[in-house]
C-alpha cells in the first residue's frame, strides 16, 4: 500500500510513503494529510464472507491491506487482540436497538477512557511500540487537549519504553473526570502539564515544537490527533462490524455521527469506498456548526468556537475535512493546496454547484443546540430506556430528522459513556450516571501533573531536561570505559 499527501505535487515529487512511514509523521512534510493512493476493493462475496466474525479477527482482515508487510501476520494478529482485550467486552462495540425503531446505538465507549478514541488509540499505541522498538528508536508525543483525545492517547502510550508523551491541558478548564483520566497516570513517561491559558494557547505550544524543525527531529516528535491516517484505518473496521450484523451486503444501511473534527465520519466515508454499502452519512453537529453550515451552502467559513455540553465536537475547523476534498477536487494535491492556503487566510472556501449537489447524495448534515440535546437525552431515556451522552444525543436527535428511507437501518455511533458526562446526563434525566466498576475510585486516586506558563521556550527547556533526565543513565554506560 502506497501513500500520498493530500496535497502532494505542491513540493516537487515526494518519496511514495509506506504505512509505517506515515504512522509516524502523522502530518505530511508539505502540510497536507496522508491517504491511501488507491482504496482497497472488497468483493460483495469477500463482505460477505465476513460475516460472523469476531470484532478482532474482522478488524485484522479490514485493516491487513492498509498495512501492507509493515507487520507480519501474527504481530498484526497480536497487536490487535492486545488492542481490543483492553475493552470492558469482548464484543468491543455492542449494537443495541433502540426498540423497533429501526435507529440501533453502536456503543463504542468501552475502552479504558470511556470514549470512542480509545478503538483506534489502543492500536495505534502499540503499532507504534512495535516499530519504534523494531527500529531502535524512541519518538515524543507532544499534543494539546480539551479533554478525550488526551486521556486516550495517555491510556495508549502509558508504561512504553519507546514513547514519552507530553499533554499540554488548559488549567481549570477541563471536567474534573477528564483532568484526573489524564493525571492519575503515573507512568513515567507521561508528563501531564496544566497551562496557564485557553485551549488554542495549548495547541498553538504544541504546533510551535513542530515548526521547530532542530527540535523536532532531535525529540522525532509525533502528533496522535485525529490526522493520523493509522486512526482513520482503525476506526473503518466498526462501520463493516454494526453493517455486517445488519445485513451488508445485502442490505444497505445509514449511520448518524456526531462530528468535530470528521476523522470518525470520515472513516465510514473510507469503508463505502471499499465497497461496503452505506446509502448515506448524517453528520451531526452541535452550535460550532460549520460542516453542517458547509453541507447546506457549499461555503466553508469559520466561526467563534461556543462552549457548549459536547465539548469534544467544539471545534472551529474540521481537520479531517481536507481528507474529503481531495476527493472533491479531484484528487489534484496542486488546486487543494491553494484552496487551503487561501482558506488560511481568507477563513472562507466554496466549491461548486455540481460538487456540493454530488456530496449532498452521501451527506445529510444539521445543528443541534444544547437545549435541543438535553431534550434528546431525557427522549431517549423516555422512550427506549438508554441513557446517552450530549455527544451522541447529537447523532440520536439528528438521525431522526434525517431518516431517508424507514426501511434502511440507521446506526447512531455512541461516542462517549454517559458518566463521563455526569452534570449533563443529570440535567437531562434526573439521574446521575456512575462510572464503570474499574474506574469507580477515579475521584480518589493521586494526581500528578506539573504547571506551566503560557511559553514556548519554557515548553522546550522541560521537554529537553525530561529526556536527558531519561536518557543519562543509559548514555554513561555507553561511555564508561
Ligand atoms: C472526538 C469526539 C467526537 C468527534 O469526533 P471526530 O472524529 O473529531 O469527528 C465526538 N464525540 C466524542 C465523545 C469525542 O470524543
Amino acid at each position: 500500500m502506497r501513500y500520498i499527501s493530500t496535497r502532494h505535487g505542491s513540493q516537487g515529487t515526494p518519496a511514495p510513503l509506506g504505512f509505517e512511514d506515515i504512522m509516524l509523521a502523522g502530518l505530511a512534510r508539505d502540510g497536507g494529510l496522508y491517504l491511501p493512493a488507491e482504496w482497497p476493493q472488497f468483493s460483495k462475496a469477500e463482505i460477505a464472507a465476513m460475516q460472523g466474525l469476531g470484532y478482532t479477527e474482522l478488524a485484522f482482515r479490514v485493516m491487513r491491506p492498509f498495512v501492507g508487510d509493515s507487520f507480519d501476520e501474527a504481530t498484526f494478529r497480536r497487536l490487535i487482540g492486545e488492542a481490543y482485550a483492553s475493552f470492558e467486552t469482548p464484543e468491543v462495540a455492542p449494537l443495541k436497538p433502540l426498540g423497533d425503531s429501526g435507529l440501533h446505538l453502536l456503543e463504542l465507549f468501552h475502552g479504558p477512557t470511556l470514549a470512542f478514541k480509545d478503538v483506534a488509540l489502543q492500536l495505534l499505541g502499540r503499532m507504534l511500540d512495535q516499530t519504534l522498538t523494531a527500529r531502535g528508536q524512541h519518538a515524543t508525543i507532544v499534543g494539546a487537549t480539551s479533554g478525550d483525545t488526551g486521556s486516550a492517547a495517555i491510556e495508549a502510550v502509558r508504561d512504553r519504553k519507546t514513547i514519552d508523551i507530553f499533554m499540554l491541558f488548559p488549567k481549570g478548564r477541563v471536567s474534573e473526570v477528564q483532568r484526573r483520566q489524564m493525571t492519575t497516570v503515573l507512568a513515567a513517561n507521561v508528563h501531564n502539564i496544566a497551562v496557564q491559558g485557553t485551549f488554542d494557547d495549548c495547541q498553538d505550544l504544541a504546533k510551535a515544537c513542530f515548526n521547530d524543525l532542530a527540535f523536532r527531529d532531535r525529540h522525532a516528535l509525533t502528533a496522535v490527533n485525529s490526522i493520523n491516517f493509522a486512526r482513520v484505518m482503525a476506526q473503518i473496521v466498526y462501520y463493516f462490524w454494526a453493517a455486517l450484523k445488519l445485513g451488508a451486503p445485502e442490505r444497505p444501511v445509514a449511520f448518524s455521527v456526531p462530528s468535530g473534527n470528521f476523522g470518525n465520519v470520515y472513516a465510514g466515508y473510507a469503508a463505502k469506498q471499499m465497497g461496503l454499502p452505506i446509502s448515506h452519512f448524517v453528520v451531526g453537529a452541535n452550535s460550532n456548526d460549520i460542516l453542517a453550515r458547509f453541507f447546506e451552502s457549499g461555503t466553508m467559513k469559520t466561526s467563534e468556537v461556543v462552549p457548549t455540553l459536547s465539548p469534544s465536537m467544539d471545534i472551529q475547523i474540521s481537520s479531517n475535512f481536507e481528507r474529503l476534498l481531495f476527493d472533491l477536487y479531484d484528487r489534484n494535491g496542486v488546486a487543494l493546496a491553494e484552496a487551503m492556503t487561501s482558506f488560511r487566510s481568507t477563513g472562507t472556501l466554496e466549491v461548486g454547484g455540481n460538487v456540493l449537489a454530488g456530496v449532498r447524495e452521501l451527506f445529510d448534515a444539521g445543528r443541534l443546540d444544547d437545549a435541543g440535546t438535553l431534550a434528546a437525552m431525557a427522549d431517549c431515556l423516555k422512550r427506549y430506556g438508554e441513557t446517552i451522552d450530549p455527544h451522541t444525543a447529537v447523532g440520536y436527535a439528528l438521525a431522526q430528522q434525517h431518516r431517508r428511507d424507514t426501511a434502511i437501518p440507521m446506526v447512531v455511533l455512541a461516542t462517549a459513556h454517559p458518566a463521563k458526562f455526569p452534570d449533563a446526563v443529570e440535567k437531562a434525566t434526573g439521574q446521575r450516571p456512575r462510572l464503570p466498576a474499574r474506574l469507580a475510585d477515579l475521584l480518589e486516586r493521586t494526581e500528578r501533573s506539573d504547571g506551566l506558563r503560557n511559553d514556548v521556550e519554557a515548553l522546550k527547556s522541560m521537554i529537553d531536561e525530561r529526556r536527558e533526565m531519561a536518557a543519562a543513565p543509559a548514555s554513561r554506560s555507553k561511555v564508561r570505559p
